[in-house]
């Protein structure tokens, strides 16, 4: 992927849009911050790397689990063509949804519900980022996932999860490596951790 356009994309968003007027003064720190309903935006150096890992290429297809505040979606989208984002409560998609078209970000397609099973109507995903925690690897996310592709994905316990990257070779076999140490809230539904779990 191209670096510095990573870095130009990335430079170039204001956190503080991303977050509620009470946290704007945090933003500019590199730290998770608090977007309600208990979720959080990840600190920025982090959404730097996984996207660093997930080397989006221009001509990508992109799924993106866990849409939060749309910051994540917004670097997605200024690096890749297509980016097919999920979350799961209806109140943060529809504020990252009017905050990513007031940037004329018109290359996201927006979806409501269990991310971990992914979207299947439009895989294959040349990527597919995740930013909760899943318990295990989730099988629907390796299936929808392109020959070449690869995908982010923090796994473990709620406490501290190993962040993996994926890679499906050109044969079809899935590599899987771990790659950092991370926190992320929980992910829901099949592959995430129950809805009754603390
Ligand atoms: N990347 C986001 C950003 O830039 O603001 C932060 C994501 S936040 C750490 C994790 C998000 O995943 C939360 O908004 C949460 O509601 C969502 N989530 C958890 N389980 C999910 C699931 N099964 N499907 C879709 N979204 C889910």
């Amino acid at each position: 992927m191209d670096q510095t356009k990573l870095e130009k994309s990335f430079l170039s968003l204001d956190r503080a849009f991303f977050v509620d007027d009470e946290m704007k003064q945090y933003a500019c720190l590199d730290f998770p911050l608090p977007i309600g309903f208990g979720q959080t935006i990840s600190q920025p150096s982090l959404v730097r790397e996984m996207t660093r890992l997930l080397a989006p290429e221009e001509d990508s297809k992109v799924l993106e689990i866990g849409t939060g505040s749309g910051f994540q979606t917004a670097l997605l989208a200024m690096l890749a063509a297509e980016v097919y984002t999920v979350e799961r409560i209806e109140r943060l998609m529809e504020k990252a949804k009017q905050r990513l078209k007031a940037l004329t970000l018109t290359n996201i397609c927006y979806k409501v519900g269990d991310g971990s099973k992914g979207w299947p109507e439009h895989a294959p995903y040349d990527r597919i980022m995740v930013t909760a925690a899943a318990s295990v690897l989730p099988d629907e996310l390796v299936d929808q996932l392109a020959v070449g592709g690869r995908m982010v994905i923090p796994v473990g316990p709620p406490d501290l999860q190993e962040l993996k990257l994926v890679t499906k070779k050109n044969n079809g076999e899935v590599h899987v490596e771990t790659v950092d140490i991370v926190k992320f809230v929980e992910l829901k539904g099949k592959y995430g951790w129950t809805e009754a779990q603390p």
